[in-house]
């Protein structure tokens, strides 16, 4: 760990001082907190500066993005765009470099189970797979270079099932990634059809945190133990599931801090997510706030891992959303991708078919945006769907503290 701790400290601070020196943003933060990246011995003196957060970036715009990059690095980034769990869209640039290192972090993990590159592969993700008006079969598409069963998350119900279940034992596939809600959704339609996957043997969760309960539904369904990996487009902080379903922070890939948040369910103290990225030229990330909230676990792992362990990551639970006809939709914060007008938002289900939009504005809401939001709505939802839009000042928080993004009521 000491030799993780070095390693990462010289990282820091040459981002640090490259920070200083390209980015305006950065180079004001110092000076007000009389922070000389240059001189820091310890990670710990970072603490000095404030907190930033989604808001700080969409405020600053360009004034965070460096206007020059190392010799070496890939001069253009990667443009990504953020959804995540509160609602509020984001745009961010990546250097080539920090997506390969995300994606390098993300496979030494798979490889702890097993998982070779190359596994073809089941997907049940965000993106729109087929359009999103297709009534028959196939509700996937096939990349085969990249070896990957592409299911659509926008058409799996009791009537389509079968069909997803079908495909999945017919090409034997041997590994389902996907987002907790859908990939228990299908466990739970597998387990009423009694039909079993053979050939499978992993299941991997990212995007929402699993519940106990998911798990023992996913296993009872597809006969796994699924396996989960987290992480967020800003790339601050990764945790790693081990061999013995123990949560490892990856205190290798950035600087992850556990800011003491408050009193959790059952009286254990929550902990914000706060990372600094450390190959991100393009854009640092500087205590960024991920929004996020854990429970630390204090217990060292069997696996011998070194590093802090995280018990539980609260706030990223998502119910899924219930179309007319009974299918399920899960991560609806795909719809507000880009958004950036958006401040946060909560989507409110009563009875299937129907649903009501909360939305904090960041300005002035205009028609526009309404528009914008309704069209970003109908794309997965379905131009069969009620949607209702509902400007408000504040939505409600949980007993935690946390934004839900959807909320189910009276449990339809
Ligand atoms: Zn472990």
């Amino acid at each position: 760990m000491a030799q993780i701790q070095a390693h990462r400290l010289v990282r820091l601070r040459a981002l640090l001082v490259h920070a200083e020196r390209h980015v305006p943003h950065w180079r004001d933060v110092f000076r007000t907190h009389d922070f000389v990246p240059a001189r820091m011995s310890h990670a710990d003196e970072l603490q000095r500066l404030p907190t930033s957060d989604k808001d700080t970036v969409v405020r600053e715009g360009d004034r965070m993005h460096a206007d020059g990059v190392p010799h070496g690095e890939d001069p253009s980034p990667v443009a990504m765009q953020t959804s995540g769990t509160t609602g509020a869209g984001m745009r961010l640039l990546m250097s080539k470099g920090a997506h390969r290192e995300q994606w390098a972090v993300c496979w030494r993990y798979r490889l702890w189970h097993g998982l070779a590159p190359g596994t073809w592969c089941a997907q049940l993700g965000g993106r729109l797979i087929v359009p999103i008006e297709t009534r028959l079969p196939p509700y996937w598409r096939v990349n085969w270079p990249g070896r990957q069963l592409l299911l659509s998350s926008y058409h799996l119900g009791p009537a389509t099932a079968e069909h997803y279940l079908e495909i999945l034992a017919r090409r034997r596939v041997p590994w389902i990634h996907g987002y907790p809600s859908m990939v228990t959704a299908l466990a739970d339609f597998a387990a009423s059809a009694g039909v079993r996957l053979p050939a499978l043997r992993w299941v991997t969760l990212a995007s929402e945190s699993t519940s106990v309960e998911q798990r023992a539904r996913i296993l009872a369904g597809l006969g796994v133990v699924p396996r989960e990996h987290y992480a967020q487009t800003e790339s601050v902080a990764n945790f790693s599931e081990c061999p013995h379903g123990r949560l490892h922070v990856d205190e290798d890939h950035a600087l992850v801090e556990f800011v003491p948040h408050g009193t959790g369910p059952g009286g254990r103290t929550t902990h914000r997510v706060v990372g600094t990225s450390l190959d991100n030229w393009h854009q640092p990330f500087v205590r960024y706030d991920t929004g996020d909230l854990v429970v630390l676990d204090d217990a060292p792992c069997p696996c011998g891992r070194e590093g802090r362990i995280v018990a539980e990551i609260d706030g990223r639970r998502e119910d899924v959303l219930v179309l007319a006809d009974g299918t399920l939709v899960g991560r609806a914060d795909h719809i507000f991708k880009g958004l950036e007008f958006i401040r946060e938002a909560q989507i409110r289900q009563g009875a299937a078919g129907a649903v009501s939009m909360h939305v904090v504005p960041r300005g002035a809401w205009t028609s526009e945006h309404a528009a914008l939001l309704r069209a970003a709505a109908e794309a997965r939802l379905g131009s069969d769907t009620a949607i209702e839009i509902r400007v408000v000042e504040r939505i409600e928080r949980t007993s935690s503290g946390k934004l839900r993004l959807v909320v189910r009521e009276g449990g339809s």
